[in-house]
């Protein structure tokens, strides 16, 4: 499959048409931004991490059961996917307690939770992508009652076979965003789940202050070794 004009051009990836009305090209850069893109800067090899880490945790989601907007792999940078209407929700799975969490609720960093949680942000750049709960969302029309059900559940199922895969491969999974999509009249998950999109910390490391970050966590807190973390990642997974 060939790409046909750029669509659209985010801050990671740009999206290209095909020649079938129902695909599209997604093309992954090394660019990465933090805090709603006020901080700018590259990691080197970040787009072919992020893109073939992405294809692999969309096929073990497909063999659990979650619809994915994955189609095929093209080459290091390039993967064609359904085309789909994006659910304008950032929707954030938590485990342990990180980032924003801890503190807008004041919990240190590391603390486990008693109940894995949910949240949806409105993917909406220029609001700075504000959280919401699923009365705003219905009140803006971003999503039917339905849609949101079947988001909770898949994103909550994602969450019990991400933690399962990668606890395997020495590591706990922290935290992570998802976007869906509608696809045909089913909702889809799409988007990327990668380093830029999760906290990974290395098992073992809980200790608040201790934990060793193998995500953009190292980017956005300028902790060095940013490009050896995505590295270290990709090599539990594939061993390459
Ligand atoms: N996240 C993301 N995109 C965003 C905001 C958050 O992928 O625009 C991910 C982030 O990598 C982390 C999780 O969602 O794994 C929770 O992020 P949090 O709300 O703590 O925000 P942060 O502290 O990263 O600003």
């Amino acid at each position: 499959m060939e790409k046909k004009e750029q669509l659209y051009e985010g801050k990671a990836k740009k999206v290209y048409a095909t020649e079938n009305p129902d695909y599209v090209i997604v093309s992954y850069k090394d660019d990465a931004t933090a805090f709603n893109g006020l901080k700018k800067g590259t990691i080197a090899g970040k787009g072919v991490i992020n893109n073939k880490m992405s294809n692999l945790m969309m096929q073990m989601l497909e063999k659990k059961g979650i619809p994915t907007h994955f189609v095929e792999q093209i080459d290091d940078r390039n993967t064609v996917v359904k085309k789909v209407q994006i659910v304008p929700l950032e929707v954030i799975i938590r485990n342990v307690a990180a980032g924003s969490f801890s503190k807008k609720y004041g919990v240190a960093e590391g603390t486990l939770l008693a109940n894995p949680t949910i949240e949806f942000s409105y993917k909406n750049d220029e609001l700075g992508d504000p959280l919401i709960n699923t009365y705003h969302a219905l009140a803006l029309k971003l999503a039917t009652k339905e849609e949101i059900e079947t988001i909770e559940k898949m994103a909550f199922a994602v969450n019990e076979a991400m933690k399962e895969f990668f606890k395997q491969l020495g590591i706990d999974l922290i935290d992570f965003k998802l976007e869906f999509g509608r696809f045909k009249g089913q909702i889809v998950l799409a988007d990327e789940i990668s380093p830029d999109t999760c906290r990974f910390w290395e098992a073992g490391t809980w200790d608040t202050t201790k934990h060793t970050s193998l995500d953009k966590d190292r980017f956005r807190r300028d902790l060095g070794g940013v490009e050896d973390a995505y590295k270290e990642i990709f090599r539990r997974l594939t061993g390459e």
